[in-house]
């Protein structure tokens, strides 16, 4: 996708702070931390969010959950525990429509926190 600023990261025409990736992900810290630890993963598969997977990303979707735990061992939070989230859509907040999930960790979160 031309436009897309998650894609240019992945093709490394933007600069990030790489810690992780494999063949079908790509995880790097969030420009904007709003936790201690604040990493974005998202497929190198340009989709836009939750709400336009098709049949044919069912894999990949899948596949995702296991990025994120990689992704939380490399940081170090899979012992003390991690919270993912996957904004989608106007509402919830979604400003760039390439499809991530925030993993945030180091500190005690409350919950329920909308
Ligand atoms: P959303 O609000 O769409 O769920 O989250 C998008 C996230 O991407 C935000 O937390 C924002 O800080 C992050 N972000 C936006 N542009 C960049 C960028 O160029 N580099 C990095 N590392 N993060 C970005
Ligand atoms: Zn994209």
């Amino acid at each position: 996708m031309e436009d897309c600023i998650f894609c240019k990261i992945i093709a490394g025409e933007i600069p990030s702070t790489k810690v992780w990736e494999d063949d079908n992900f790509f995880a790097f810290k969030d420009i904007n931390p709003v936790a201690p630890v604040h990493v974005l993963v998202i497929p190198k598969k340009h989709i836009q969010s939750i709400a336009d997977l098709t049949p044919d990303d069912v894999a990949v979707a899948g596949k995702m959950l296991y990025a994120i735990q990689k992704v939380a061992q490399v940081m170090g939070l899979d012992k003390d525990g991690f919270r993912v989230v996957f904004n989608t859509g106007e509402k919830a907040g979604q400003t760039v429509h390439h499809m991530h999930a925030h993993i945030l960790g180091g500190k005690e979160m409350a919950w329920p926190g909308v």
